[in-house]
């Protein structure tokens, strides 16, 4: 019989993604073998997942222990244009953007799209807090909206669906430029290649 300890662990590790019964027991073994000080850091690593915030802004995941502001690094920098807003589907998504340092916007992140371009809920919901950020904030019309989105099929129908929902909020809504190969994914693409999708965009 595994002790209660072991059996907890692996109860709870292999029900995470990528995990099965037999990994999460072998994960197991190798934390005990590995001693109480590695352990410890794990356990504390965890736990501070758990002080993420979401923006209420874009959507992205932040810690900010020295405010209770509720925006993130990007969102509550006076540098960057609140006019220029990207519409990412993932967050890596905005990572990769923010990578070229060649977009002077902000951003909104909208979670996994579908392949048919219906747009779930929560994405309705964000595309609403963006429309109302517009409205109040920017005099009811942003400068550009830029859809970067992956220029796969699901991610034209999805672009197409968005800019819909968007019409009227912004005096130009653009796509990612030349660059990224057709059916490629921003998340893939190399910083000079997005970094020249972003300038060309159109
Ligand atoms: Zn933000």
């Amino acid at each position: 019989m595994l002790p209660d300890p072991i059996r907890k662990f692996a109860d709870l590790f292999a029900a995470l993604p990528g995990i099965g019964p037999r990994q999460a027991r072998r994960l197991a073994f190798y934390l005990i073998s590995q001693g109480k000080s590695v352990i410890a850091e794990l356990a504390k690593t965890i736990y501070e997942l758990s002080e993420i915030k979401s923006c209420s802004q874009c959507f992205a995941s932040y810690t900010n222990p020295k405010t209770t502001a509720a925006l993130c690094s990007v969102c509550s920098d006076p540098q960057r244009r609140p006019d220029v807003i990207a519409v990412v589907e993932k967050e890596t998504d905005l990572i990769s953007l923010e990578k070229t340092k060649k977009f002077p916007g902000r951003y909104l992140i909208l979670g996994e799209l579908k392949k048919d371009g219906i747009l779930d809920a929560v994405q309705k919901l964000r595309l609403n807090s963006l429309k109302n950020f517009i409205k109040r904030e920017l005099k009811g019309q942003a400068e550009e909206i830029v859809l970067a989105i992956n220029p796969t099929t699901y991610g034209n129908i999805n672009a197409e669906m968005i800019s819909q929902e968007l019409r009227g909020a912004a005096k130009n809504i653009t796509r990612l430029g030349r660059g990224i190969p057709t059916g490629g994914e921003i998340e893939f693409a190399d910083e000079d290649t997005l970094g020249e999708a972003l300038q060309n965009r159109s």
